[in-house]
């Protein structure tokens, strides 16, 4: 839903962060529109389609990290949003061993990794296909005045609110602050900002044809490699949903090779060598019927910083994401109430209720 009515927050991004610090800002009553540059929500926690199929290509699985993921698991569940693969993912050693099953407790999305950010979304306003390209305060500096970029098809929008919260990654968010320094943002925010470092993922999903996908072999749903070349990840997509008997593989590679090959002009060649390497490991898969290769910039948080870099100055922003607090998704929720609770600080000081995500989808 697009309206144009004076707001008091924006929050940049709807990530699992900003989704979270969106959630408890309208709960303490403040209007607050998401603004977020893709045409769906969820971020990195993203499902792709390919050839009639979907594939997750960020991330992989849900586990209980802390709090906020024991929090949040057993509720998806409940929902069927989620079931456990505790037993089909296996760790590769460096030497390519596959281990036998561990027991930690591995969750996947069977409608998509998105389905969890949907569901975690619901009630809120968020303005789809929106890129925010740049922040300026207003001449009587009583509000932020956001520059919005819209996708093709997409309506040019004015929004001016009072508090915003960037729950980007690190450099999308240090772009977005550098010019700001002119109006008076401290040096340091910036700094800390431009401190974090994040690495890459190339990822390929592969569809093969009908009657690939075989319940019982391999054994294992999954592999996790902990020290190869060029590999991070393979999963069968295909056993988290129903493909009509086609296997749909996701491989991701691991951030040396994805630095390694992150500027290349073609990516597919990069996926048909990472599928060369996963042969090795799951016979047949050199010659896919379809492949999608993607690049992300910005996948896994190498340095992060411990909280939400903020400033009252030239009008209240804060920073949200999992670089604000580790490089995960008990980070990225953890830190999206954390700067609910700054913004909040900044402006009408409200009383902010904790966390309830049982109680998200009934919002509004
Ligand atoms: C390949 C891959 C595998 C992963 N595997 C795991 C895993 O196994 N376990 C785990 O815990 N974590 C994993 N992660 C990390 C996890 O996905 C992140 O920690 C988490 O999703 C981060 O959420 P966030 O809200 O901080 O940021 P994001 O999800 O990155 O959200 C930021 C949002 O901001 C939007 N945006 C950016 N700039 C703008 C702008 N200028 N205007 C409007 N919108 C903008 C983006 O489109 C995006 O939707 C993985 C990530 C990737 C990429």
């Amino acid at each position: 839903m697009v309206s144009s009515k004076p707001c008091d927050i924006a929050v940049v991004g709807a990530g699992l962060s900003g989704i979270v610090c969106a959630q408890q800002l309208q709960r303490a009553g403040y209007s607050v529109v998401v603004v977020e540059k893709s045409r769906g929500v969820g971020g990195r926690l993203a499902t792709r389609r390919l050839s009639g199929v979907s594939a997750d290509h960020g991330t992989r699985y849900l586990e209980a990290q802390g709090p906020y993921t024991e929090e949040l698991i057993p509720i998806l569940r409940d929902r069927d949003l989620v079931k456990s693969w505790t037993e089909a993912v296996r760790h590769v050693s460096a030497t390519g061993e596959i281990k036998p099953p561990g027991s930690e407790p591995y969750y996947v999305a069977p409608d998509g990794m998105n389905s969890v950010a949907k569901f975690l979304a619901e009630g809120l306003t968020v303005w789809r296909g929106q890129r925010v390209t740049a922040l300026t305060p207003t001449h009587s500096n009583t509000r932020w005045t956001l520059t919005l970029e819209p996708m093709p098809g997409h309506a040019i929008l004015p929004l001016r609110v009072r508090g915003v919260v960037l729950a980007v990654p690190a450099p999308q968010a240090a772009s977005l602050l550098e010019p700001l320094l002119a109006d008076g943002l401290p040096t340091e925010m910036l700094e800390s900002v431009q401190s974090v470092q994040f690495d890459p993922c190339i990822t390929a999903i592969a569809v093969y044809p009908s009657g690939t996908e075989t319940p019982d072999d391999p054994a294992w749903n999954a592999l996790h490699f902990d020290d190869h070349p060029s590999l991070g990840w393979l999963s069968l997509e295909s056993r988290k949903r129903n493909t009509d008997g086609r296997r749909v593989v996701l491989l991701q590679s691991n951030g040396s090779f994805a630095q390694k090959y992150l500027e290349a002009t073609s990516l597919e060649p990069i996926g048909r060598a990472l599928l060369q390497e996963a042969s090795a490991f799951l016979p047949g898969l050199e010659k896919p019927e379809a492949l999608q290769v993607h690049r992300w910039r910005y996948a896994r948080v190498r340095q992060g910083l411990e909280n939400c870099p903020s400033a009252a100055v030239p009008l209240p922003i804060v920073c949200a994401g999992d670089w604000c607090g580790g490089d995960n998704l008990e980070a990225a929720l953890e830190t999206g109430e954390a700067a609910a609770w700054a913004i909040n600080a900044r402006l009408k000081q409200r009383s902010l209720a904790p966390v309830d995500f049982a109680s998200y989808a009934n919002t509004k």
